[in-house]
């Protein structure tokens, strides 16, 4: 502000504490608010002290005031600039800035945050959250890989491997043939699990894609399953029971210094 902008804000500090007012004062508080213009703002922070205290207001309070008036205003506005497509660094600054100026003007309008960040009422979230866990159309899902045909494919894979639906298709990976354990790439046998392509191929041959919507032997809309239905067609996968735990739990690990053996000098356990 101009000494002569000081000069009038001084008599407006006058008003309320009966100051007298010189040159000098004009011209020192217009160098001390400098960067500070004349306004309603700097009128309000004046009103502000005033009807909180009778202590002569400092130039310093003013300006801690007025940035506390502005600041309210920035916090009620919550703005949010989310940029422009092809702007510079430099014109979204300026943008920003020129955002945050006019939340301080109060030239927009207070907001929750909720609506800043554009999540919609309330009304429509709660209305979503009733929804969570049913399918679109509101029907019952249907079973992925119904129930006669994976007991069937069961029936026909021996003993633990039942367990390993996957065993029906042939694996891409290790070229294990249907009915075939998977192989490592030292060619030992994989117990308990299959190659995530063979699983991913299970999936596409048995089950629909709820992702998708893509039916049995039909591949994803994308290069890979989606997991979704990859987890489907897996999802009744039967725990192993009492007695295979049980025996799983006594076998104790092999020994470390027998397999160090075997790798390094190639004997034979
Ligand atoms: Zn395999
Ligand atoms: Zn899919």
């Amino acid at each position: 502000m101009t000494p002569a902008e000081a000069a009038e804000l001084l008599a407006h500090c006058a008003a309320f504490d009966r100051r007298t007012i010189g040159e000098a004062d004009a011209r020192a508080w217009s160098r001390a608010l400098h960067d500070v213009p004349l306004d309603d703002d700097t009128r309000g922070a004046v009103a502000e002290h005033y009807a909180h205290t009778d202590q002569w207001i400092t130039v310093a309070q003013i300006r801690h005031l007025r940035a506390r008036i502005r600041t309210g205003r920035i916090d009620a506005a919550h703005p949010v600039y989310d940029g422009q497509p092809g702007e510079t660094g430099e014109q979204f600054i300026a943008r920003r800035r020129a955002q945050i100026t006019a939340a301080a003007e109060g030239a927009l309008p207070e907001r929750t945050i909720t609506q800043a960040i554009g999540a919609g009422s309330e009304a429509k979230l709660l209305a979503l959250a009733g929804a969570v866990g049913r399918s679109v159309d509101g029907e019952e899902p249907a079973p992925y890989v119904d129930e006669k045909t994976r007991t069937a494919m069961r029936s026909h894979l021996p003993g633990n491997r039942a367990a390993l639906v996957e065993l029906d298709v042939d694996c891409p990976n290790c070229r294990a043939a249907q009915r075939r354990l998977c192989r490592s790439s030292r060619g030992r046998e994989l117990r308990g699990t299959v190659h995530g392509q063979r699983r991913d191929a299970y999936a596409v041959r048995h089950a629909q894609c709820p992702e998708c919507g893509a039916p049995p032997s039909h591949a994803c809309t994308t290069p890979e399953p989606h997991p979704a239905r990859v987890r489907a067609a897996t999802a009744d996968r039967p725990m192993p029971n009492r007695r295979q735990l049980d025996r799983l739990m006594r076998t104790p690990p092999t020994p470390r210094e027998n397999r160090a053996r075997h790798t390094t000098g190639g004997q034979h356990r």
